[in-house]
Order: C-alpha cells, then sequence, then structure tokens
C-alpha cells in the first residue's frame, strides 16, 4: 500500500459519507472549532451538539468567555461531565485574550501553550480551523492506523510519538489535502473501523488494509465493561455540583449535606472538588462555584 493511496481513499470516503456535523461546516471559526474538539473529549457527539451551541450562542468568541466567571462557565458545562474542562476552558479563553489579542492562534506552539490544550487538541484545531498538516491523533486514528498499515488488532491506549510519526506518514504533502485526511481517518475511526465492531465489508481503505491482508478475521476489540456511576463519588460529586449550579449564592453546608447520606463519601467529593479548582469555600460553612460573583474585568485585545 501507499500512503497517498489510503490517504485518497479515506478522503474520498469522507467528501460523500463524513456526519453532517455544524462544527464541519464551512466558515466555522477557530474557536467554535476549539470548543467543539474540548467537548468531544469523552463525551458523545449527541450529548455535544445543542451544549456546543448554546456554549457558542453565550461565547461566540475567547473574549466573551473570558469575560465572565469560571462559575458560569461551569453552569454551562451542565451534565457533559468532567467539568473540570469548562474552567481549563475559560482559562484558555483568558490566554487567547492575554497572549494573543482574543484570536485562537494558528501556530502549532501556541496552541500547546494554551491551557488545556494538549497534544492532540492542539493539532485539531490547527488542521481543522487553518487548513495546516499535522498528523491529528486520537483513540479511533490511532486505531486505524494500527490496523491498517502494521495490521495488528488494536493500538496501546496512550499517543505516542511513533503514533504521531506513523499517522503523519499518511498524509498527502499538500496542508489542505492532510487536513482533509486527518477528518477522513478520525471519521474512518468513529463510525467504520470501532473498537468493538470494525465493518470491513463497507470500508474505504479494505482493499489496502493490512488486517485484512493478513487473512484475520475483523479483530474484536476489547471489551469494555461498563463503567459503575452509581454510588461512586463522580455521582456524589455531580449531586453537590448540581446544587452549587443552581444557587445563586453560596450554599450553607447544611443544605449540601442533604445530597448524600454517607458523610465520609460526601466530604471526599466535596473536597475533591475544591481540590480540582470547581469549588472554593466561603467562610466557615458554606460553599459556591469557583469564581462566583462579579466578573474580574479584562484587558482589551
Ligand atoms: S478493513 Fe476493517 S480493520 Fe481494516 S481499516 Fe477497514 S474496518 Fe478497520
Amino acid at each position: 500500500m501507499t500512503e497517498h493511496t489510503f490517504a485518497t481513499l479515506a478522503s474520498r470516503w469522507y467528501e460523500r459519507n463524513a456526519r453532517d456535523l455544524p462544527w464541519r461546516k464551512p466558515g466555522v471559526g477557530a474557536w467554535a472549532i476549539l470548543v467543539s474538539e474540548v467537548m468531544l473529549q469523552q463525551t458523545p457527539v449527541v450529548r455535544v451538539l445543542p451544549a456546543w451551541e448554546a456554549w457558542l450562542d453565550r461565547w461566540p468568541t475567547p473574549a466573551a468567555l473570558a469575560g465572565d466567571t469560571p462559575a458560569e462557565a461551569i453552569r454551562m458545562w451542565g451534565r457533559l461531565g468532567y467539568p473540570r474542562r469548562a474552567v481549563r476552558l475559560r482559562d484558555c479563553a483568558v490566554a487567547i485574550v492575554e497572549r494573543h489579542g482574543g484570536e485562537v492562534p494558528d501556530r502549532l506552539d501556541q496552541l500547546l501553550a494554551l491551557p488545556g490544550v494538549g497534544t492532540y487538541t492542539a493539532r485539531a484545531v490547527a488542521a481543522f480551523a487553518y487548513g495546516q498538516r499535522h498528523p491529528v491523533v486520537d483513540t479511533n486514528v490511532r486505531r486505524v492506523v494500527c490496523r491498517a498499515v502494521a495490521g495488528e488488532p488494536d493500538a496501546g491506549p496512550a499517543t505516542r510519538p511513533a503514533d504521531l510519526a506513523a499517522t503523519e506518514e499518511l498524509l498527502p504533502a499538500e496542508p489542505a489535502a492532510a487536513a482533509l485526511a486527518s477528518a477522513a481517518f478520525m471519521e474512518l475511526g468513529a463510525v467504520v473501523c470501532t473498537a468493538r465492531a470494525p465493518r470491513c465489508a463497507v470500508c474505504p481503505v479494505e482493499s489496502v488494509c493490512a488486517w485484512r491482508a493478513s487473512g484475520q478475521a475483523a479483530p474484536a476489540g476489547p471489551t469494555r465493561r461498563p463503567q459503575r456511576y452509581a454510588g461512586t463519588d463522580r455521582q456524589v460529586r455531580g449531586l453537590l455540583l448540581a446544587v452549587l449550579r443552581e444557587a445563586t449564592g453560596p450554599v450553607p453546608h447544611q443544605r449540601l449535606d442533604q445530597v448524600w447520606q454517607d458523610d465520609v463519601q460526601r466530604a471526599r467529593a466535596l473536597a475533591g472538588l475544591v481540590t480540582d479548582g470547581l469549588v472554593e469555600p466561603v467562610g466557615e460553612e458554606s460553599f459556591r462555584l469557583v469564581g462566583d460573583g462579579p466578573p474580574v474585568p479584562l484587558p482589551q485585545p
């Protein structure tokens, strides 16, 4: 297989079959794409769609979000899960205003230096917002490349420099074509070459897939046990946050005590929210979402 063949097949398929997602539409800006990439981490598309629309309605620019409080970011995040992402996204917006005049930077090193923007997100923004040539490697892409190129059933859990190098080798030289191929690889992993049930019979790269060429059956991905939620600290944190999100001021300890009977677990969950920078104590007896109060003025971009 030539690298060119792989990217061409995937890109042609993507142009005809890509899901119609709003952050992929022409003219969507870098900020909207950055928000989508942060929300999509560990969260299904169907849950992100309404949250992304609402977020951008309220904060269409980094400056708009930077001018609001972290508490409001947590409120808007609602029940998307992993709410530290909301605070990090606001930290990111503040940094964009302070360092880049309110414009999402297009240089990879500057993107990587933003709070909460990691290896994957920085490259995704550079490729999808600015049409640059970078390997964009998430779990799905790692799996597709591992199967199709290396002929192995599944990649390991973490993105390694070798994953970036292996994916970069598949990208066309021309930046726009490379960005298109990156989007195609991601889509392929999300909807065709899935972890548990790859649909090889309808896969656009089947003819060049090393795994298929090896004559082995479609790989059965690892069986993921559903994560237990009921009774976990995550559930208690969610209940505490729900009360604090609804409140318009500090919430007395006694009110929070009502959300969960187990004193030790409740205290541990609350302490975790404070440690994670989502909640802060007010005096001796009350708590509130972090920074809940009048926003602090920021320097003008
Ligand atoms: S042929 Fe099957 S294993 Fe190979 S990339 Fe396509 S879906 Fe994945």
